[in-house]
């Protein structure tokens, strides 16, 4: 390491980085998590600092596997914890290359990837629960596993698809009681038959703490030769923003069951057994609408998903969030929070013109709420706005697997 002025120091180890991340073709920035390569660098001496330099690779990312792989050696150390769920998902999507398959729709960055299959449009997604982290000891594990399943379900609801076939891995110590697992595939079975799932095949495999992943593939409905999918990416300048439900019960209910509060309380109910909004995609997908997505990370980031793939900003209304008696009775002084940042609602956003998502409503049965519009802007977020059209912030939009968060267990 260098020891010297801190500013000369700063400046030989930028240079150093440079000369090693060699191929950088837009330059450098220091907000890693927003681009496609980051290192991180210090400067020995008494002011230590730390830094990250990150490079933007360009479009044809293959091109750059050696300066990648220049950049992770040079790189001492650096934790999923300091990139985040989304930025790890960016960087890891870079190592499979650019080259697609011509029958592949849509790949990595929607809730299900899809894919033609001769006539058919296949889709497919993935989701865990891992004890300690998705639920808390004590849960009933009918609960466990229908949400276990539920969760998947309503990403094929976000697509406007229709779930079919499911794979179940499960990790499982070895100590773990049978009846667990009894009441576990009770719940799944549960779910499974709601929702018109077959489980078809799965896993099992030893591990030091119980997880559940769910593999679901379904199929979306075709109209002449092309899919009616509900995608991020389609959201139009002018569209409006509509939700379904009433958000934050979910992350209420996990407040509450920290509290010891029981399995009857309604808040609770929201938490351990989420409802998927099959229907409601169903019939947006059919009636026009082309872009939704489902609220398992909280309102405000996953409407920011649909701002990023769309390239758009979002203005919510704070006072349009559709909040529950039940939540606002709870916690009056933190309910537009919880609904706007709380996560694991598994209510359908849906984004387009207000008669094509009205009328998907009324033929779906689901009541859905206004909140806001998609704009050309700065930046491509959701934002929430007061009656006098300021933002209201929150520090934080949402969950992020890999960063602190109030979630867990
Ligand atoms: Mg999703």
């Amino acid at each position: 390491m260098v020891a010297c002025h801190p500013d000369g120091a700063h400046a030989l180890q930028v240079l150093n980085a440079l000369l090693r991340l060699w191929a950088v073709p837009h330059g450098v920035s220091q907000a890693p998590d927003t681009i496609d390569r980051a290192t991180r660098f210090g400067v020995a001496d008494d002011r230590l600092q730390c830094r990250q330099v990150a490079v933007d690779v360009g479009d044809d990312e293959g091109a750059h596997l050696p300066s990648i792989a220049e950049a992770r050696s040079y790189n001492a150390h650096m934790d999923v914890s300091d990139i985040g769920e989304f930025g790890l998902i960016k960087r890891l999507t870079a190592f499979l290359g650019p080259r697609k398959p011509d029958n592949l729709v849509l790949g990595i960055g929607d809730d299900a990837a899809v894919w033609r299959e001769g006539d058919a449009y296949l889709v497919a997604t993935t989701d865990t629960l891992v004890a300690g982290v998705h639920f808390l000891a004590g849960t009933p594990w009918a609960d466990v596993g229908w949400k276990a399943l539920a969760t998947n379900v309503s990403d094929i609801a976000a697509m406007g698809a229709e779930p079919a076939f499911a794979l179940v891995t499960l990790s499982v110590p070895p100590e773990t009681p049978v009846e667990d697992l009894d009441g576990l595939y009770t719940g799944l079975r549960e779910c499974a038959t709601a929702y018109g799932v077959t489980i078809a095949g799965g896993d099992v495999v030893r591990a030091n703490q119980f997880s559940v992943a769910v593999t679901l593939i379904g199929r979306a409905r075709v109209a002449g030769s092309q899919p009616l999918l509900l995608r991020r990416g389609a959201a139009l300048a002018g569209d409006l923003i509509a939700v379904s439900g009433t958000l934050g019960n979910a992350a209420a209910g996990l407040r509450r069951l920290r509290g010891g509060a029981g399995q009857d309380d309604a808040l609770v109910g929201a938490q351990l057994r989420p409802h998927p909004r099959l229907a409601l995609g169903r019939e947006a997908a059919l009636a026009g609408v082309s872009c939704g997505i489902d609220i398992s990370d909280g309102l405000l980031q996953d409407v920011g998903h649909i701002c990023e793939m769309s390239c758009l900003m979002a203005l919510v209304k704070a006072q349009a969030v559709p909040i529950s008696d039940a939540l606002r009775s709870a916690y009056p002084d933190d309910a537009l929070r919880l609904a706007c940042t709380g996560g694991e609602d598994y209510e359908l956003v849906l984004v387009g013109g207000r008669d094509l998502i009205e009328r998907a409503a009324a033929s779906s049965g689901v009541a859905v709420t206004f909140i806001g519009e998609m704009v050309d802007g700065p930046d491509r977020r959701a934002r929430l706005l007061n009656d006098s059209g300021k933002e209201i912030e929150f520090g934080a939009e949402g969950w992020d697997h890999l960063r602190a968060s109030e979630r867990g267990a």
